[in-house]
């Protein structure tokens, strides 16, 4: 069987950013040789085809970052696989340029990271699901890991390798009262919405609940069909903006990923506190006065058919045949209400820990799950190969972790310490 170097699992824009690093390093330290014959890696990717989210790719909806913090520029300007250079080679610059924005749509975005992962496809393996990873002792010790995956026909395939990194994103995060009902093809998460809606396309009134950037986004988008009533449900007493102004934007910057590292652990949580609202139970700005002058016009023509609900937290979902019934506890008067809809959206945000339970295997070797700077697993010595984790420490690495803003900035540092690592494993092999 094959030993890789490396085994990715997941190819959204943080695996990818790592492809590009270290195809980039290895061209400027190998410049004669095909950066593919040097490494012998591959990034497994449950996707058949790449797409971005792709059930939340709503017309309206705008990146929340500027398209300077790409796949590649923040640490290497020059990178052919940037933003500009995309734009570039779709003929479309100067229409671009003439945009005044920094904040290209979910869209486009999404077709830019198609081209770049076009780009990169000798990489990477389409269409199978990682389901377990585990450990292959000799003497001792872990030298490798065995990567187990399933494709949509149910076959298994077994891959070994010297070194992971698993960039898995997030899970939707389901609600206690809505464990059981989720089952029921009417309730569903934001994060397979425009697949959703368009099954239940009979749907009338329909509640979105959540405060967030997908409750408001898909909240707007169901206004846009006359025929539906909207109601978005949220605990708030109003939708809060989000904090996109300068100095909380340095937040987002790499500097701080080092001093958030090194603080203590309250004052990290105090921190994470103090700025929730520039990433979570937000709204863009625009956004809000979107939805604001919707409900205005609403009222000036007499209608009822858009509705914030605030101040109320859902206690109970009941589907029947022809309602799914909510029981809403208003959180001002402690009074209770039932209100029926035929569909409910759970715009309610997302898990980052899908990665324990395909490392579960490896636990013997660990404590917990936490990582290191460079977001590498803390393991014991006896586990020899190094498990970069991405997207899951935000309690450590700050609110950028899930982000875009330091994608390729944290790709550049990964690149550089898995490169090294594939050195020293060169050496003590010899
Ligand atoms: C609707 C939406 C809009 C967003 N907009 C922005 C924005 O404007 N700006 C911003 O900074 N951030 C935004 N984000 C945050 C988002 O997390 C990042 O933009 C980015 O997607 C993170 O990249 P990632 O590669 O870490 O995770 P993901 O993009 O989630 O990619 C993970 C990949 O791993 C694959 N995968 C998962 N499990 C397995 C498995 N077991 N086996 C094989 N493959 C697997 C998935 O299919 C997926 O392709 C948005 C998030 C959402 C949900």
């Amino acid at each position: 069987m094959t030993i890789y170097d490396m085994i990715g699992i997941g190819f959204g824009p943080s695996n990818m950013a790592i492809a590009i690093a270290l195809e980039e390093s290895l061209t400027k330290t190998h410049p004669s040789r095909d950066p593919h014959d040097i490494l012998n890696m591959v990034f497994i990717e449950q996707q058949q085809e790449f797409a971005w989210h792709p059930h939340m790719l709503l017309k309206d909806a705008d990146m929340q970052i500027s398209y300077m913090k790409d796949l590649a520029t923040p640490r290497n300007p020059c990178s052919r696989y940037s933003f500009i250079n995309y734009i570039h080679s779709q003929g479309r610059f100067d229409q671009f340029l003439n945009l005044k924005s920094f904040n290209p749509s979910r869209i486009e975005f999404n077709d830019y990271l198609g081209w770049a992962a076009r780009q990169l496809g000798p990489w990477v393996a389409s269409g199978e699901q990682v389901i377990e990873v585990s450990p292959i002792n000799e003497s001792h010790h872990v030298t490798l890991l065995k990567v187990v995956t399933r494709n949509a026909k149910g076959e298994r395939k077994e891959r070994l390798a010297r070194n992971l990194i698993a960039s898995i994103g997030g899970t939707p995060k389901i609600p206690d009262f809505c464990t059981q009902a989720i089952q029921d093809p009417r309730i569903f998460h934001s994060h397979h919405y425009l697949q959703k809606i368009r099954e239940n396309s009979q749907a009338q009134r329909i509640a979105v609940i959540g405060a967030g950037q997908s409750a408001a986004e898909i909240f707007m988008d169901l206004a846009s069909h006359q025929d539906k009533n909207v109601e978005l449900i949220a605990r708030t007493y109003a939708p809060k903006p989000a904090d996109e102004t300068p100095f909380v934007n340095k937040i987002f910057n790499k500097e701080f990923v080092e001093h958030i590292y090194h603080l203590e652990p309250d004052q990290r949580l105090a921190f994470l506190q103090e700025f929730r609202h520039a990433n979570y139970a937000c709204i863009d700005v625009d956004l809000l006065n979107a939805m604001n002058r919707l409900l205005y016009e609403q009222q000036v023509q007499g209608k009822e058919r858009l509705n914030l609900c605030l101040r109320h937290q859902v206690q109970a979902i009941t589907a029947s045949p022809d309602h799914i019934e909510l029981r809403l506890h208003n959180l001002n008067t402690g009074t209770s209400v039932l209100r029926r809809y035929d569909a409910v959206i759970l715009a309610t945000g997302y898990e980052r820990d899908l990665h324990h339970a395909l490392l579960k295997p490896l636990q013997p070797y660990m404590d917990d799950f936490s990582t290191d700077r460079f977001y590498r697993l803390k393991t014991r010595s006896e586990l020899k190969p190094t498990i970069f984790v991405l997207g899951s420490n935000e309690t450590t690495h700050g609110l950028s972790d899930t982000l875009l803003s330091l994608t390729a900035v944290r790709a550049g540092e990964v690149a550089h310490v898995l490169l090294n690592q594939l050195l020293n494993q060169e050496i003590q092999a010899a």
